[in-house]
């Protein structure tokens, strides 16, 4: 074969609900040079992203470290490791994301209750509550930002819902955290995940963790093998987490004083995650949420007044992503590839039932700005003429900049 030269990625503005685009210095510091495993200076960096995450997640948690892979392997790490197979698992279901909740929660060996909504939609308190009551969990798995319909589950009267009945409270807040308010403390949660390929702005393949005493004394109870090596003695396999990869006994100790050898943490994603969580602290957590706020307003508005439909309770919707409605007529994917052609720029569509039904489009971390809301409502209205919908000249940039006039 002739060998490729080396990598050249189109230019490309990533307007859709995520990944999005890197902030620049998150790259540059994926470039740093790399330190080896036990290095002073890896461990101590190692120390100050806890210390980081843990301002991120407003938590004074200990136990908040990066599991490596993507959002995934956080949420698995957390279910595979505070559940015994057999448990109950509580899963509230708003979207694609609450069935891979179950999926994950099921592989592990819980046996899932599920409770549904409509797509575009969220759970009052009181619905959980009355499901705990019925179901009797170990666990509620519950995300906050579904991507798939936009929604927010308001999660700040469940920790106490769930302490009075003595349930671990966990939540994926992969979409959510870093535009949307976050309090793992003051909401009583006892695990949250996250990735970074959303407000956070960087690529996926680190996932931030944070874990209650309460959390870390239920793992901590499981059958431990020490080394992360089995041998001939250990005790009986029943009770250890099913996964090495995501045992977080194991990665605490990693991560722990006692620094015993699990993974070889990944060097360039810890240099990454440690850079947008720097940022995000940098500009301030509130600074950060009113930056999406304004963003995410600006785009509702523009698309709007594009005469686009939104998808979903609009009081309930995260900051970062819309859902629009694809108009009567207009071919959805190929609209969206003229964005990406054309434009350079990246929309979304959805899962399941909303696949090819709306488009989603997202302003999020780096992207979360005036320039990329205005140029973006500018190709959608260019394209969604040519693709035969009637849309007023100019509206959805006006719109966009009236709401940027008025902060
Ligand atoms: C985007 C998203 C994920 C992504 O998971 P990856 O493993 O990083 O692809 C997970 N959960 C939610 C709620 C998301 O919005």
């Amino acid at each position: 074969m002739t060998i490729p030269g080396s990598i050249v990625p189109p230019a490309r503005l990533l307007m859709g609900p995520g990944p999005i685009s890197a902030y620049p210095s998150v790259l540059t510091a994926m470039s740093a040079p790399l330190v080896g495993q036990y290095d002073p200076f890896m461990t101590a960096t190692m120390n100050e992203t806890q210390e980081l995450y843990r301002q991120v997640w407003a938590t004074t948690n200990d136990a908040t470290v990066l599991v490596d892979g993507t959002s995934r392997a956080g949420i698995e790490a957390a279910i595979v490791s505070l559940i015994r197979p057999g448990d109950r698992v509580l899963v509230p279901v708003f979207g694609r994301f609450g069935h891979l909740l179950t999926e994950i929660a099921e592989r592990a060996g819980a046996e899932v209750h599920k409770i549904e909504t409509e797509w575009g939609k969220v759970f009052p308190a009181s619905v959980i509550e009355e499901a705990i009551v019925r179901v009797k969990p170990t666990l509620l798995a519950v995300v906050q930002g579904d991507t798939s319909t936009t929604m927010l589950q308001p999660l700040d009267d469940l920790g106490a819902i769930c302490a009075k009945h003595g349930v671990l409270f966990y939540t994926d807040a992969t979409a959510s955290l870093g535009g949307n308010a976050f309090e793992a403390d003051a909401w009583g949660l006892d695990a949250a995940t996250a990735g970074l390929q959303k407000c956070l702005g960087g690529p996926s393949g680190s996932s931030p963790i944070t874990l209650s005493e309460k959390a870390v004394a239920v793992i901590r109870s499981r059958a431990k093998i020490e080394a992360g090596i089995r041998e001939e003695g250990d005790p009986d396999a029943a009770d250890f987490v099913r996964s090495n990869y995501f045992d977080l006994g194991m990665i605490l100790d990693y991560w722990g004083p006692r620094r015993l050898n699990h993974h070889t943490e990944a060097t360039s994603m810890l240099y990454g995650s440690r850079e947008c969580a720097r940022l995000l602290l940098a500009e301030g957590r509130d600074a950060v949420i009113t930056r999406h706020e304004i963003a995410g307003a600006a785009m509702l508005a523009g698309v709007e007044a594009l005469g686009l439909q939104v998808f979903g309770d609009v009081a309930h919707k995260m900051t970062n992503v819309v859902a629009v409605e694809i108009p009567e007529g207009v071919a959805g994917d190929a609209a969206r590839g003229a964005m990406l052609d054309d434009f350079g720029i990246e929309i979304g569509t959805s899962f399941g039932p909303l696949h090819g039904r709306v488009w989603r489009i997202g302003t999020m971390g780096y992207n979360a700005r005036k320039d990329t809301v205005l140029t973006t409502l500018a190709a959608l209205e260019s394209v969604l003429r040519r693709f035969g919908a009637s849309v007023p000249a100019g509206g959805g940039v006006e719109a966009a900049l009236d709401v940027y006039a008025g902060v």
